[in-house]
């Protein structure tokens, strides 16, 4: 008889595969961070045994798209929910480095200055690394619960050759970035990554991202972009990394696709048959989304590209200039080519505060909110607070609609991922606390709109897939033995936007490595997490 560390006992497994016998009853062993399939009942012993009657037990899930690199670097200084909410929801690997932003590489020169600008925006000490082996090493060093892996931002890139410029790169610079890029996806980061809204990503054209993507091809690793527009021109923008694709080789992920903005909605009706069309036509091309109808990002990306040229302390600078401040108020009015414009395609009233720590009084306001109260232009209130937060300002976007949110949950091809943003305080958007359980809950339970199986699937099986982590995201003999044991009749997200970070109901038990690290919905304090390679 087989002698097991951990024996989950009378459970239904959803074994994260797309196949037609993706659940079964079946007890699971562990051993050695591995797991072992057992018929129900069969003859096992174990240290410790688990009755998980009457529960799901589904391969942990994997968060494709989160911006935690820095977050456990300064885990004293964070609030504590902030730290554990992806392990409470059942999240046993994060995808990090996503929208052109990860804490590495960049040349030794442009270290001390990214340093500085990390350290404003995670308010605390992340480091910038050189590339992916020196990231991992510094993860490593940090005890945590679960699993993290990096793609390589582009954005990261970029000003970490050329510094937050706004114009092409040089052959010489693009070399350069071809170069940290290969060594950092050679070294096991997961991919390549795009944020083409944000600077300094914004200021890159086409061929720049073609030239970068073809190493990620190289690797056979997927591009994976934050399009240039999720809003009136999102179909241009869709276009532009078909292109990219095309020309580079590589496989195609487009993140937390949307079409956002009054003049977009419903436009999921044909960027998804477009994206269908695409792949029966023998292009390998997948995206990720979360189940809400608002985003969130940094109020600096609601100006005009050229206001952020040059870094924080010009962005500042030119918040402080009446002169310049009016030419940012027309460029929203009146748009500029190439740029998304958040404001110009919803509105100050659709924008509120999440985060802006020095000024906790705003966070939940929406900018038209603040700017009646204080008889002030909406962008005059914005350009006061970038000032007064050095740049640091978080907000949320109310700018979609359900129909929209829901095409592009029920898209065969599409996984899960969070887009949290874990900061100290504030009130982050609910997705870093509730995402996973909100699909299983609200969407598979409550709207029928997924099957059980399927939703599964999408948050791990498909996404451990497209980012080449072996061995995990299903439940097999011999996969590493990550798990997450919850009720598919209570399974619910807590989170909102009122109260972001209360955990969810109904996750029973989460495994990390065979090790458990949260048991009736409480965290154990177990660290057996690591730093992925791909
Ligand atoms: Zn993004």
């Amino acid at each position: 008889m087989t002698h097991f560390e951990l024996l989950l006992r009378g459970g239904l497994v959803v074994d994260g595969t797309a196949g037609a016998d993706a659940s079964r009853r079946a007890d699971i062993g562990m051993a050695g961070g591995r797991l072992t399939l057992l018929p129900p009942g069969g003859p096992a012993t174990a240290r410790e045994t688990l009755d998980v009657t009457g529960l799901v037990v589904a391969p942990g899930f994997i968060d494709v798209h989160t911006h935690s690199d820095g977050v456990t670097l300064i885990d004293g200084e964070l609030g504590r929910e902030i730290v554990l909410a992806p392990i409470l929801q059942g999240v046993t690997t994060e995808i990090s480095g996503n929208c052109g932003s990860s804490l590495f590489p960049a040349l030794p020169e442009r270290l001390a200055a990214m340093r500085a600008e990390a350290r404003v925006y995670f308010g605390g000490d992340v480091g910038m690394y050189e590339g992916f082996a020196e990231f991992a090493a510094a993860h490593t060093a940090v005890p945590r619960a679960n699993h993290l892996t990096s793609l390589v931002g582009h954005g990261t890139l970029r000003n970490g050759v050329m510094g937050p410029v706004d114009r092409a790169a040089t052959p010489g610079e693009l070399e350069a970035m071809c170069g940290l890029l290969d060594r950092a996806l050679a070294a096991g980061a997961a991919g390549l990554s795009t944020g083409l809204i944000y600077t300094p990503g914004t200021y890159a054209g086409t061929d720049e991202v073609v030239a970068l993507a073809a190493v990620a091809a190289r690797h056979g690793k997927p591009y994976v972009t934050h399009l240039r527009d999720e809003m009136s021109r999102v179909e241009e923008a869709l276009e532009e990394a078909v292109e990219i694709a095309a020309r580079s080789g590589a496989p195609l992920h487009v993140s937390h696709h949307k079409t956002a903005g009054k003049y977009a909605w419903g436009r999921t009706e044909r960027t998804l048959p477009r994206i269908a069309a695409l792949r029966a036509g023998g292009m390998d091309v997948t995206c990720d989304v979360y189940p809400y109808t608002a985003g969130s990002t940094a109020l600096g990306a609601m100006l005009p590209p050229w206001a952020s040229e040059g870094g924080i302390s010009a962005l500042t600078a030119r918040l402080a200039d009446p002169g310049q401040r009016d030419l940012m108020r027309l460029a929203i009015a009146e748009g500029v080519p190439g740029w998304e414009n958040t404001v110009g395609n919803g509105g100050w009233d659709r924008i509120s505060i999440a985060c802006a720590p020095r000024h906790s009084e705003t966070e939940g306001l929406t900018i038209a909110e603040l700017a009646v109260t204080r008889g002030q232009d909406p962008l005059d209130v914005a350009a006061a607070l970038l000032v007064a937060e050095q740049g640091e300002v978080t907000i949320i976007s109310h700018s979609m609609i359900e129909d929209d949110v829901r095409r592009v949950l029920a898209a065969p091809y599409s996984m899960i991922g969070s887009d949290g943003v874990p900061k100290p305080g504030g009130r982050p958007h609910p997705r870093w606390a509730g995402t996973f359980p909100r699909v299983l809950g609200h969407y598979v339970r409550e709207l029928g709109l997924l099957s059980l199986e399927t939703a599964v699937h999408k948050m791990t099986g498909m996404a451990a897939a497209r980012f080449g982590l072996r061995g995990r995201g299903v439940i097999a003999d011999g996969a590493h033995a990550d798990l997450v044991v919850f009720d598919p009749a209570t399974i619910a997200d807590g989170a909102t936007f009122t109260d972001p970070l209360v955990p969810p109901a109904g996750i029973h038990a989460v495994i990390v490595a065979g090790e458990i690290v949260v048991r009736d919905g409480v965290e154990t304090g177990a660290k057996p997490g690591s730093v992925l390679t791909t």
